[in-house]
């Protein structure tokens, strides 16, 4: 057969141009990260041909007994590495996951509370324009304004207030810890469902170096590609007594067949995070943030609460004079990419925002430590400050490509 290189040669030269932006450039984006080979390797696998509609043992087509015997293996890796009493490995990503817990736990117009988008939460919380928030009842709690983090007495008086049927905790852009178990007794106390979505920090708690809430919480969703280091994709954990909701709403309740291919891969990254040398990434990348922040507080830049717990920040440009679009400019004419960010009571729209938001699992990913998360603080500081000025920000991008290049992502075969 022929390879890709012959048979489109152009897709072929746009993943070649990709593969050497990636190697070239500094990824600070909070949610992304670069698999293994290994995993990219299963990815391109003949799974990719097969049909298997249904569960172990129970598919909708023949020919599944290999595919059985990786789907069995990638809940058994799973279930050790989060300590889950169920898992489904078959969501297609973050998104449809937790439609998916939505369809289970609760019904269209019921009273659900979750994180505000704009402090910190995600679309799929709640936001008016999506699913979650066109079809059920929300409330959202927010950050108290001083200190930037969640106040678990606030989100207690909403509880009271509201009587949520389920209540969601979890983020996109939140630097501190979680308390799960303050959630989980509030919920307790007004009779709803615990949902957690730990799709960023899905690695950081694998590696052991965050709290773990799949034994605290009802159900628990994560995406697969964020910290956690595989394939595009995500799982949902649950109790038992959840099991054949979530089974059921997953297929044939949202999805058809599952992306076996993809999956295969989820079981090769969950068995890269039962290793030792994961704890040892996810502890470093949080050592690398809090290096980022430290230096970045140190130059004058406010950090929302001061600092951070996790793998990412969210920077408050506002005392620097430049907007969220404008840093996210210069930075990535410098060969850094990361993603605007609006900020707790933003006055400013979501298209050019007061802040950024910066992680640091990609480039711990590629063997940088804290030196270099100083290092790049500081070049960052660089051409935030000399947004305006093309020939200061050309240095800065050579500055970026060598350091780049003393940590080499695939190397030449990408
Ligand atoms: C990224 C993310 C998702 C969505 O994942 P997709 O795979 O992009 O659909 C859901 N919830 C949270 C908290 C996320 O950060």
């Amino acid at each position: 057969m022929h390879s890709l290189k012959q048979t489109d040669p152009e897709i072929s030269a746009i993943i070649a141009k990709e593969a050497l932006r990636q190697e070239d450039e500094l990824e600070l984006i909070a949610s992304e990260n670069y698999t293994s080979r290994a995993v990219m390797e299963a990815c391109g696998s003949v799974l990719t041909n097969k049909y298997s509609e249904g569960y172990v043992g129970k598919r909708y087509y023949g020919g599944n007994e290999y595919i059985d015997e990786m789907e069995t293996l990638a809940i058994a890796r799973a279930k050790e590495l989060f300590g889950a009493e169920h898992v489904n490995i078959q969501p297609l990503s973050g998104s449809p996951a937790n439609l998916a817990v939505y369809m289970a736990a609760v019904k269209p117009g019921d009273k659900v509370l979750g994180l505000k988008l704009d402090h910190g939460g995600h679309l799929s919380h709640g936001h008016p324009v999506n699913f979650s928030g066109l079809n059920y009842n929300f409330s959202q709690y927010e950050v108290d304004e001083k200190t930037q983090r969640i106040d678990m007495n606030k989100v207690r008086e909403v509880a009271l207030r509201e009587r949520p049927k389920m209540i969601i905790a979890g983020f996109s852009a939140y630097s501190r810890d979680i308390d799960w178990k303050a959630f989980k007794s509030i919920a307790d106390e007004v009779g709803a469902v615990t949902f957690a979505d730990i799709a960023h920090i899905a690695g950081l708690i694998a590696g052991k170096a965050l709290e773990n809430p799949v034994a605290i919480f009802d159900i628990v969703t994560t995406t697969t590609h964020k910290t956690l280091r595989g394939p595009r994709g995500a799982i949902i954990m649950c109790k038992s007594r959840f099991q054949k909701d979530v089974d059921r709403t997953v297929f044939p309740g949202i999805q058809g067949g599952p992306h076996d291919h993809i999956n295969a891969a989820k079981a090769v990254c969950f068995k890269e995070a039962l290793q030792p040398s994961f704890r040892a990434y996810a502890t470093q990348t949080i050592k690398n943030a809090q290096a980022m922040a430290g230096e970045l507080m140190q130059r004058g830049y406010k950090i929302l609460t001061d600092g951070t717990d996790n793998h990412l920040m969210v920077v408050d440009l506002r005392s620097k004079d430049v907007t969220g679009k404008i840093a996210e400019v210069a930075l990535e004419k410098v060969g850094i990419s990361c993603s605007r960010s609006t900020i707790p009571f933003d006055t400013r729209k979501a298209l050019d925002p007061s802040g950024i938001r910066l992680g640091t699992p990609a480039l711990t990913t590629r063997g940088m430590g804290t030196a270099e998360a100083i290092l790049v603080a500081g070049l960052i500081d660089d051409a935030v400050r000399h947004h305006a000025d093309d020939a200061k920000l050309n240095g800065i991008r050579a500055q970026i490509r060598e350091l780049c290049r003393q940590f080499p992502l695939y190397g030449n075969d990408a």
